[in-house]
């Protein structure tokens, strides 16, 4: 099975015994791991996975080794994550090759920090293999660059909730809004009524752009345009439901353009000029 995708020649790190890889295993789409992430599957006797890695990643272990899940499931989460964390370090002192295998970024809205941290103090080896975070591949699936010249020279991204499971009373919705044309909402779903208020009381337009991507680079990717005026009861409406990512901004307006899963389905794009400029993308 692993040895039908060969890696490219090249002098790839060796995953040795007693050492935790925590590792992106991208938004979905299986093709969206990194080369060092397939190089750590190959080697991996132990492999510490999320809900949100797509299965089909595992399917490039190497054969006979273990796949743990460490999905939440409601209930404590600080509790669980320590309890995901010291295994991990119990799994490293039985002199297992350990891959922690992560949705997206491990570094980006996903505990990874904290995981590597707790490995650290317990003396274990580590290394980091990035990954394509939901709120950059995800988009792009979507036909949405996160930047855009003509739209933003800078992107905020923020998570919904925090530890608590509130929307984090550390983030400055006055501040995000007029400091950031584009704004990536990772884990928004829940507290949506709150977010949008927030973002429409500092000053951003009911008419602004919407878009939410839900299951994103998956085969299940959904794809709702709104605004910010009307998300909250979009959301109810078509019974969205996470994982999402949501993108607030006119970037999303270049999904007109650019939907290419609708191109590639033969599709006349709605719009080649869809912020209005008038003139051909690369003329000046
Ligand atoms: N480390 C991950 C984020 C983990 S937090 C990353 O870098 O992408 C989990 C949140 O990420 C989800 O609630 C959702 O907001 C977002 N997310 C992850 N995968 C997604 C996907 N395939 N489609 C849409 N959103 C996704």
């Amino acid at each position: 099975m692993t040895e039908s995708i060969p890696l490219p020649d090249a002098a790839w790190p060796e995953l040795l015994p007693g050492w935790v890889w925590l590792c992106g295993a991208g938004p979905g789409d299986p093709g969206l791991l990194t080369l060092h992430g397939l190089n750590a599957l190959r080697q991996a006797d132990v492999i510490v996975y999320d809900a949100l890695v797509e299965p089909a990643i595992l399917d490039w272990a190497k054969p006979g080794a273990e796949s743990i899940y460490a999905g939440k499931r409601g209930g404590k989460p600080s509790a669980r994550q320590r309890d995901i964390s010291l295994r991990l370090v119990d799994l490293a002192r039985d002199g297992k090759r350990v891959l922690r295998l992560k949705g997206g970024d491990p570094f980006v809205f996903g505990r990874g920090g904290e995981e590597a941290q707790t490995l650290v103090q317990h003396g274990v080896p580590i290394r980091i293999i990035p990954g394509i975070s939901a709120g950059i591949g995800g988009l792009a699936y979507a036909g949405i660059p996160v930047t855009h010249r003509d739209v933003n020279q800078s992107v905020t991204f923020v998570t919904g909730h925090d530890q608590s499971g509130e929307t984090p009373s550390s983030l400055d919705w006055g501040a995000i809004s007029k400091g950031s044309q584009v704004i990536v909402i990772y884990m928004g779903i829940k507290h949506i009524a709150q977010i949008s208020a927030a973002l429409l009381a500092a000053g951003r337009g009911h008419g602004e752009p919407v878009a939410i991507v839900t299951n994103a680079t998956t085969c299940e990717q959904r794809v709702l345009e709104t605004t910010l005026g009307t998300i909250t009861a979009d959301i109810a409406a078509h019974s969205i439901e996470p994982p999402a990512i949501i993108c607030v901004g006119r970037s999303v307006l270049m999904r007109q353009a650019l939907d290419w899963q609708a191109l590639a389905a033969g599709e006349a794009p709605r719009n080649t000029d869809p912020l209005g400029r008038g003139r051909p993308a690369e003329a000046s």
